[in-house]
C-alpha cells in the first residue's frame, strides 16, 4: 500500500509537472506531429524485419532511358512501346506504364546520387529505384513557353511533364531522376538557364554525358579530358555547386576500368580547372549491387535498359523477375544497414552505419 501511495504521488507529480510545461495554445496539431515523431523511432523488432522480407544487401536497379516520345505504343511498329528497334526511343505511353509497374511492385524513387553515397532513405518494406536519362533530348524536358511570371511551361508529354504528374499521384513514389547531358543540353538553347535551374529546384539531377557524345575508346588524354571538362565547366557556369560529378559514359565505351582514359574520366584537368567524377555509368543490362555490398563499385555501375522485349534479353519485365529473387528492401531507416544473417560476410559498411543481422 505504502508503495502504491508513492507511486502515485510520483505519478502525480510528474503529471503536474506536464501540465505546468505545456503552453496552453498546445492543439491537436501539434499532438499528431508528436506522434508522429514517436512511430518514427518506433524500434523495430525481428518479425518486422521478417514480414517485410527486409534486405539492405539486395540488388538495386537503375534504370537507362534516352527519349520520350509523344506516341501511343499503337503508333509504333515494335514491340512494347519502343520507338526504334533497340528501345532505346520510348512512347509516353510505355513510360507511363513502366512508372506504374514500377510504383505498384513496391519501388520507390532515389536520387543517383544519395545511393553512390549510401543514403537510402526508402520506407519500410518498399524498394529503392533509380532513373536516368542519357543524351539531353528536348523531349526530356519540353518547355513549350513562359507562362505570366516567366516561369517555363513543360510539355506534359515530356519525359518530366510525365514525372511531375507522377508526382502529384502518388506523393510517397519520391518522384526524381537524373539527367546526363551533352553539350547542346536539352536542345532548347534560349531555355537554357531556366531548364537546368528549374530541374535542380525541382529535385532532378543534372550529371555529365561528354561535350560532343564521344567515344572515350578512340580519344586521347587530353582530348578525354576536354569532354568531360567542358560539361563541368558549362555545368558550373549555369548551376554552379548544384549538379551531380557523375559521368554516364556515351556507349558505355571504353567497357573496362582499366582503360587508360577512365583516370582522365575521374581526375579530369581542363582550361585550367580540376573536376573530379565519382562514378560512371555503363550502358546497362542489370541491376546493380547495394552499396552496402563489398560488390559494390561505384566506379564503373550498371544499368538496365528500359525497354520492352517480351521478357527476355534483359528488358524490363526479366530484369524485374530476376530482382524478386535479390532485390533490396528497405528497413525504413536510414542509419541502419539490416540483413539477412546469411549475408553478414558480404556486408561492406564504410559509412559506420549500425549494422543489424536477423
Ligand atoms: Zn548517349
Amino acid at each position: 500500500m505504502k508503495k502504491f501511495l508513492v507511486l502515485l504521488i510520483v505519478l502525480l507529480l510528474v503529471g503536474c509537472d506536464k501540465i505546468e510545461e505545456q503552453p496552453k495554445e498546445k492543439n491537436k496539431k501539434d499532438i499528431e506531429q508528436k506522434e508522429e515523431i514517436k512511430e518514427e523511432v518506433k524500434e523495430l523488432t525481428v518479425e518486422d524485419y521478417q514480414n517485410n522480407n527486409v534486405d539492405e544487401l539486395g540488388e538495386v536497379p537503375i534504370m537507362m532511358y534516352h527519349g520520350i516520345h509523344n506516341k501511343s505504343n499503337s503508333d509504333t511498329e515494335y514491340t512494347g512501346g519502343n520507338v526504334d528497334k533497340d528501345g532505346y526511343q520510348r512512347t509516353a505511353e510505355a513510360f507511363r506504364n513502366d512508372l506504374e509497374f514500377y510504383y505498384n511492385e513496391g519501388y520507390r524513387m532515389i536520387r543517383l546520387t544519395d545511393y553512390v553515397d549510401g543514403n537510402i532513405d526508402v520506407e519500410l518494406g518498399k524498394s529503392p529505384i533509380i532513373l536516368t536519362f542519357d543524351d539531353g533530348l528536348s523531349n526530356n524536358i519540353k518547355v513549350t513557353g513562359l507562362d505570366d511570371n516567366g516561369d517555363i511551361i513543360i510539355d506534359p508529354n515530356s519525359a518530366v511533364g510525365i514525372l511531375e504528374s507522377f508526382k502529384e499521384k502518388y506523393p510517397d513514389f519520391n518522384v526524381t531522376a537524373t539527367f546526363f547531358v551533352n553539350g547542346g543540353l536539352f536542345e532548347q538553347e534560349e531555355y537554357n538557364e531556366k531548364i537546368l535551374n528549374w530541374l535542380v529546384d525541382n529535385g532532378y539531377d543534372i550529371g555529365n554525358h561528354t561535350y560532343t557524345h564521344v567515344n572515350f575508346s578512340n580519344v586521347d588524354s587530353s582530348r578525354t579530358q576536354e569532354e568531360v571538362g567542358k560539361i563541368y565547366k558549362l555545368l558550373d557556369e549555369i548551376i554552379p555547386e548544384k549538379y551531380v560529378n557523375i559521368v554516364a559514359l556515351p556507349f558505355g565505351s571504353p567497357y573496362n576500368l582499366e582503360h587508360d582514359n577512365m583516370q582522365y574520366i575521374f581526375n579530369t584537368n581542363y582550361n585550367g580547372k580540376k573536376y573530379e567524377t565519382k562514378s560512371t555509368l555503363r550502358v546497362g543490362w542489370k541491376a546493380e549491387s547495394s552499396p552496402f555490398s563489398t560488390d559494390f563499385n561505384p566506379k564503373f555501375l550498371k544499368r538496365i535498359r528500359a525497354y520492352d522485349n517480351n521478357g527476355v534479353e534483359f528488358d524490363i519485365e526479366m530484369n524485374f523477375k530476376l530482382l524478386e529473387n535479390n532485390r533490396y528492401i528497405s528497413d525504413g531507416n536510414i542509419d541502419t544497414i539490416v540483413i539477412p544473417s546469411s549475408k553478414e560476410s558480404l556486408v561492406n559498411n564504410n559509412d559506420s552505419k549500425e549494422i543489424i543481422t536477423y
